[in-house]
């Protein structure tokens, strides 16, 4: 019996198929992740690009990687190669950087923007108009698929819904830019709230993998 695969059975069984869910990987083990690949799961999701690229190194390589944290221009060189969504783009200059790098591995990048939509002034993310003007010149070598948010930490359910409708809003507004298709929030606490604001995609990690 396997905890892990437990956890995604029950998650899965409370998502609509239409949600893509990124299994966030972030500081666990590479048992752990093939414990989840074992019973199914092959979206992945880690916040830190060294830590991405050893695990792409030591696992399947039919997983698709997904980069969810805060990125350093110096870093991704390491998972230009293989990663398969960058969720985290949160100013011009790395995505500048990131087109640069797919230039190198002779690939297009897929690219969330990440879009600032919390109270916390801590949290990283480019606002509505910045996020307009990339989608109007986007560089060559990156295909910007839609916008990823985090909501503000709380128990507060009218602060999250709040957060989440102006997400929605804004993605509605942006897509008809290029092809916008994902929608990437929720998170263990507030993934429901996420989906019945049209989320279709959630990056789920304590809620599967147990607490950090
Ligand atoms: C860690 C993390 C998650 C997953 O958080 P859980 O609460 O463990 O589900 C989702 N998105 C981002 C950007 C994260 O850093």
């Amino acid at each position: 019996m396997s905890v892990i695969a437990d956890n995604l059975r029950l998650l899965k069984s409370q998502v609509p198929e239409t949600v893509t869910l990124v299994a966030v990987s972030k500081t666990k083990p590479v048992s752990d992740i093939l414990e989840a690949y074992e019973a199914g799961q092959k979206v992945f999701g880690e916040n830190k690009a060294q830590e991405l690229a050893a695990k792409h190194e030591s696992l399947p390589k039919d997983i698709q990687w997904h980069m969810i944290g805060h990125l350093q221009r110096n870093k991704v060189k390491y998972i230009a190669p293989f990663v398969a969504l960058i969720h985290s783009v949160e100013n011009e200059s790395l995505l500048e950087e990131i087109d640069k790098q797919a230039l190198k591995n002779q690939r297009v990048i897929d690219c969330l923007l990440q879009i600032h939509i919390a109270r916390e002034e801590t949290k990283f993310g480019m606002d509505a108009r910045q996020a307009e003007s990339l989608l109007k010149s986007p560089p060559p070598n990156i295909n910007i698929r839609g916008l990823m948010g985090i909501a503000t930490y709380t128990d507060d359910t009218e602060i999250i819904n709040s957060e989440f409708a102006a997400l929605k809003a804004l993605f509605d507004k942006l897509k008809p830019y290029g092809r916008m298709e994902i929608l990437s929030m929720g998170m263990s606490g507030d993934y429901k709230l996420a989906i019945a604001h049209g989320s279709n995609m959630i990056r789920v990690g304590s809620a599967i993998f147990g607490s950090r």
